[in-house]
């Protein structure tokens, strides 16, 4: 058993590193302020791979797997966890067409997708089908050579901005989660519309909206797998996507984590620095111990799911469930410890606490992860 990163480890998360040191801390403050989408840092960050990172190399991936994932995310979540998951929600869509899609579509879509010159969405919630996402009701039926979607997604990360969708849609009323198919689908196919862009607590610098199928016409050819498969491709992205997610919640709270270590060693309260009160380092010794207990936990899990171990399902929703309540935790505690500071947006806790919050609700609640978890224990 070996804990330490590898060489090649070691150098990919340096690299993330100073990518966002340079190209994402210093303007995230203003992204969620001003409520801009980063295209081009987007496009930069690809210039790295990091729009491709477990995509296979032959369609310009990079080929890494979920370990190197998690430490590209985590790196870039200490500058803004709202941009790194939206990267992630790419790259899990991306690999879904790379790994799932036919010959033909892996040509046409993931050379694109991996530049991020043209950016994928991850469609699967609708208004009435979230947390019990098999029971999705959008429509895709067969005529001729096209399949005909009706319905609508709720809540898509990239709505209305991105240029390429995969969309989840029932072919087959008569079975649950084996009725549901996978199709890609250009942003300018015509029946795709999109709802008005979500106000929300955070994640400010990505776009979320509704995207609506009314008699959108989709070649047969944009299915990815075979009819039928698309519950199971979905929940085969969300394994990869809740360890990144959960990476995101890391970095976006060690970043919290260092920030408080400075403040209370500069603050001083009753004539010394607040550092120096026992209730002070208990705190930070709290935060820094349970933050490395679930990093610990999440690198487990991507090894899982890099490796497609049989228990990798379980493992990723426990990391998942672990890293985002953790890293909610220290965040607020990190803002606690800037007192009436850390309410104002001259500090970046408050935007971190907003940012890391949904990531306790997308790619499955913590109640689901709870679930996932334990039918795993309790199976025959
Ligand atoms: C900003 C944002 C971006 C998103 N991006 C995407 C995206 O790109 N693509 C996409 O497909 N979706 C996306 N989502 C949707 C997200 O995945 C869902 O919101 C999430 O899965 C929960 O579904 P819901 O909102 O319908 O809540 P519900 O399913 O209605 O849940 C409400 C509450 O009930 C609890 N609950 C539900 N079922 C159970 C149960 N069996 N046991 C115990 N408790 C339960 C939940 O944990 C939760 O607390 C996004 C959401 C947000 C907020």
């Amino acid at each position: 058993m070996n804990f330490e990163l590898t060489e090649e480890q070691s150098a990919i998360k340096d690299m993330a590193t100073r990518f966002t040191a340079e190209e994402i801390t210093p303007y995230a403050a203003e992204w969620d302020e001003n409520k801009t989408f980063p295209r081009e840092t987007l496009q930069k960050a690809a210039e790295l791979g990091f729009g491709s990172i477990y995509v296979s190399e032959d369609h310009g991936g990079i080929g890494l797997s979920r370990v190197e994932a998690a430490l590209i995310m985590e790196a870039m979540a200490y500058g803004c966890p709202s941009t790194s998951a939206f990267i992630s929600i790419h790259n899990m869509a991306t690999w879904m067409i790379d790994s799932f899609g036919s010959d033909s579509l892996r040509e046409r879509y993931v050379p694109d997708l991996s530049s991020m010159n043209k950016i994928s969405s991850y469609c699967l919630t609708e208004p009435s089908a979230g947390s019990d996402a098999a029971s999705l009701k959008t429509k895709a039926e067969l005529d001729g050579d096209h399949y005909v979607l009706n319905g609508g997604k709720a809540f898509i990360s990239g709505g209305g901005v991105n240029e390429v969708y995969v969309v989840m849609a029932r072919t087959d009323q008569g079975s649950k989660a084996g009725g549901i198919s996978c199709f890609v689908i250009d942003k300018d196919t015509e029946g795709l519309s999109f709802g008005a862009q979500e106000r929300k607590l955070g994640w400010h610098s990505q776009p979320t909206a509704a995207v609506l199928f009314d008699n959108c016409r989709v070649p047969k050819s944009n299915m990815v797998g075979e009819p039928g498969d698309g519950f199971k491709i979905a929940m085969k992205g969300l394994d990869g996507g809740r360890i990144n997610i959960g990476a995101c919640s890391l970095g976006g709270a060690q970043r919290c984590l260092d920030d408080a270590v400075n403040y209370v060693k500069e603050r001083r309260q009753f004539g010394q620095r607040i550092a120096d009160f026992q209730n002070t380092q208990f705190m930070l010794a709290e935060m820094k111990t349970n933050l490395e207990a679930a990093r610990a936990l999440l690198y487990i899990a991507a090894d899982k799911v890099s490796r497609q171990t049989i228990d990798k399902t379980q493992w990723a929703a426990m990391a998942k469930l672990l890293t985002t309540e953790t890293g909610s935790k220290v965040v607020n505690d990190a803002l606690q410890l800037h007192g009436g500071y850390g309410f104002l947006m001259d500090f970046p806790a408050e935007r971190f606490l907003r940012d890391l919050r949904v990531h306790e609700i997308l790619e499955g609640t913590s109640q689901i992860m709870k679930y996932v978890i334990g039918r795993e224990l309790v199976s025959e």
